[in-house]
């Protein structure tokens, strides 16, 4: 390192700078100085910062001396924009769009909206936003942004800011749900005239349970839905079966309920609402005869807790207590058709099939007995011919054959 005298390019006045390196390359450097002097370099500042005044161009902002590093940059990234590769810009702008819908978009879904933006893109509409992406970025005010990107190449630039001008017009997908899912949302709440809480119960259908989000503690809230067999099972679940039927009804069911007790609720399905608005669903039916999958050749009667079926049930022959309810051999069908016919009981889909196949048993059993019958009627001696055909019995024993 050696101290040097130097002549300023700008103003020919010698200057004395540190130079390094051997003595030839220091000698070269020397003759072919085109470096300034300080005091020209200060000059040139002002100069610039005089410039960027004057509204000839976009005024940048920074330091003095940032301003007008910048202004040279800018001058520089004109230059090569006047011969800057499209395909190169639009690659970008690819690229960029790209990554802006990844955000939001699924992998198969971002395929077709790329595709979809390749047909609709033509040049002539590329080239149009690669201009107006062109001016906007010559409008960058900030003088270390401009410093920040100097290496940068212009394509890659451009196409940053096409793809920015470019999405600001789409509305983000995820932002316009939001706003549409809050709308529907408030739409779907159903309020009592005097609320006993603003706490909102969502009463949503999932598969094959109704859901119920309250979020509070409340007794009376708590009482009702139990009564309505639901289960804490974080939230509050009810499960669905022949026994509920139709699902909407449950759920119109129990939202009126929770309304007419002061509950504010909310159903998104508008079919819902409306039953519940003009009191238009089915009540649910809690007197069941149905059959447990563990004795399939046995009827099952149950009833709600609250409604006592237990006595009445249990007058049927051959019934016995199969908590919560009462379970009956299949042969005592009559009676049990009886018994639900008077006390409005229905039977489940399982239920009716065993019925018909009890049906089918008591008729292969009565052709059974009449063919014994006949038999035995030859053999009675001819003084006896005319009893009268014997009644059939009325506890009829399935045969085992006939069971499956
Ligand atoms: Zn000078």
């Amino acid at each position: 390192m050696a101290w040097e005298n130097v002549i300023c390019s700008k103003c020919k006045e010698e200057y004395r700078i540190q130079m390094y390196g051997p003595y030839k390359t220091r000698e070269w450097k020397i003759a072919n100085w085109s470096g300034i002097c300080d005091t020209c370099k200060e000059k040139e500042v002002a100069e610039m910062v005089k410039q960027n005044k004057s509204g000839k161009s976009p005024e940048l902002t920074g330091s003095d001396k940032q301003i007008a590093w910048a202004i040279n940059i800018r001058e520089k990234f004109k230059e090569s924009y006047d011969h800057c590769d499209y395909s190169y810009c639009v690659n970008h702008f690819a690229k960029y769009l790209k990554n802006y819908y990844k955000s939001f978009l699924s992998i198969s879904k971002l395929e077709k909206k790329m595709e979809k933006l390749k047909e609709t893109m033509d040049e002539k509409k590329l080239k149009e936003l690669m201009d107006i992406a062109a001016d906007n970025f010559f409008e960058i005010p900030s003088a270390h942004e401009w410093i920040e990107n100097r290496q940068v190449n212009i394509e890659k630039l451009v196409g940053k800011t096409m793809a920015e001008i470019f999405t600001s017009i789409q509305t983000p997908a995820t932002n316009f749900e939001k706003d549409i899912q809050a709308d529907v949302e408030a739409e779907a709440v159903m309020e009592p005239s005097d609320p006993v809480s603003t706490t909102i119960a969502d009463i949503k259908l999932n598969d094959d349970k109704i859901i119920i989000s309250f979020l509070e503690k409340n007794n009376d809230f708590k009482k009702i839905i139990k009564n309505y067999n639901f289960r804490w099972d974080s939230p509050w679940k009810k499960q669905l079966s022949f026994m509920t039927e139709n699902p909407e009804d449950r759920m119109a069911e129990i939202g009126h309920t929770l309304l007419a007790a002061g509950f504010c609720i909310r159903i998104l399905n508008p079919e819902i609402r409306k039953k519940i608005i003009t009191e238009n669903f089915i009540l649910e039916h809690t007197r069941w005869i149905s059959v447990l999958s563990n004795k399939p050749t046995h009827f099952y009667i149950q009833w709600a807790y609250e409604d006592n079926m237990y006595s009445e049930a249990k007058k049927i022959t051959g019934s016995r207590y199969d908590k919560p309810g009462v379970i009956i051999p299949m042969e005592h069908m009559d009676e049990i058709l009886d018994f639900a016919k008077i006390y409005e009981f229905k039977f489940s889909p399982a239920a009716e099939t065993l019925l018909k196949k009890t049906k089918a048993n008591k008729k292969a059993a009565l052709i059974l007995k009449s063919e014994n019958l006949k038999t035995k009627e030859k053999q009675l001696p001819e003084s006896n011919s005319d009893i009268p055909v014997l009644e059939v019995p009325k506890k009829i024993e399935v045969d085992d054959e006939l069971k499956d």
